[in-house]
């Protein structure tokens, strides 16, 4: 249901990039905005703040396309729908349809496409790379030029959820995050926006909306200490129904404050 107070905040960040914030009772959840010379990104749908898709309107003449980074209801929600209804291109991993269907019903998903591995917005090439953890179709988004990573929920923003149902192991989870550093050894000055910026500053750092190499660095510590059972995590209780049964335990770094996992996914299951 739709509060009154629900609302769409837009951020120019630097030239030709845009923060699309929804604030809501539901999420506070970011968009981004990316203009080329020849078309635009949108990089996320929001939850349930509607008019994303004129929002868009009134930033650029471009013609624009949404990338989705993965499944969930705040950022697969009320924008994507829009923009598959006003005919716009939608490209959203296949391997995260079923979540999309799950929270959404009846969303048309028929004409969404999965991501190409770059996309050339004129000026702007953005790399799609997939970083399946927190959901099996989750990607992150690399603006080459500008060396910008756009992470969504895919390694958190100070708060990480991988104690869900549809996340992986944290054995999986860590091999991806050793190459997510191999990547990011070619780009030390990365600047890491993800999916809820307002965590960074309110956990990490006063007045900083964006992460950095340190954070995906103590995540792989935090994750190969967990795993190695060096680190162990308090118990929590999250008052979510679908996680009732989840023994989920919580532990707490410099930049990685809220690192949730399920206490039985920390290995893969062997092969038998
Ligand atoms: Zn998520």
């Amino acid at each position: 249901m739709r509060n009154m107070s629900d609302k769409l905040t837009v951020t120019k960040l630097q030239e030709n990039l845009y923060r699309i914030q929804e604030d809501s009772t539901f999420m506070n959840v970011d968009a981004y905005l990316i203009c080329g010379q020849k078309q635009a990104m949108v990089i996320d749908g929001l939850g349930i703040t509607p008019e994303l898709y004129e929002c868009v309107k009134n930033i650029t003449d471009l013609p624009f396309f949404m990338v989705v980074t993965h499944g969930h209801p705040d950022h697969a929600g009320v924008g994507m729908k829009e923009f598959i209804e006003a005919g716009c291109q939608v490209y959203l991993s296949p391997d995260d349809e079923e979540l999309v269907k799950e929270y959404a019903g009846d969303v048309d998903l028929s004409v969404v496409k999965e991501a190409k591995e770059c996309f050339d917005l004129g000026g702007a090439r953005i790399k799609s790379l997939p970083m399946p953890g927190h959901t099996q179709g989750s990607v992150m988004l690399f603006w080459e030029e500008e060396k910008l990573l756009f992470s969504s929920d895919a390694i958190g923003s100070g708060s990480l959820w991988m104690q869900l149902p549809e996340s992986s192991s944290l054995e999986e989870y860590l091999a991806q995050l050793k190459e997510l550093e191999l990547f990011l050894e070619q780009v030390p000055d990365v600047k890491i926006y993800p999916g809820h910026s307002w965590q960074v500053s309110a956990y990490i750092k006063e007045g900083c909306d964006f992460m950095d190499c340190e954070y995906v660095k103590e995540l792989i510590r935090m994750t190969t200490d967990i795993i190695d059972g060096k680190l162990v995590g308090e118990k929590k209780e999250i008052p979510l129904d679908f996680l009732k049964d989840i023994d989920i335990r919580c532990v707490t770094g410099n930049y990685v404050t809220d690192y949730c996992y399920d206490v039985r996914k920390i290995h893969s299951k062997k092969e038998v």
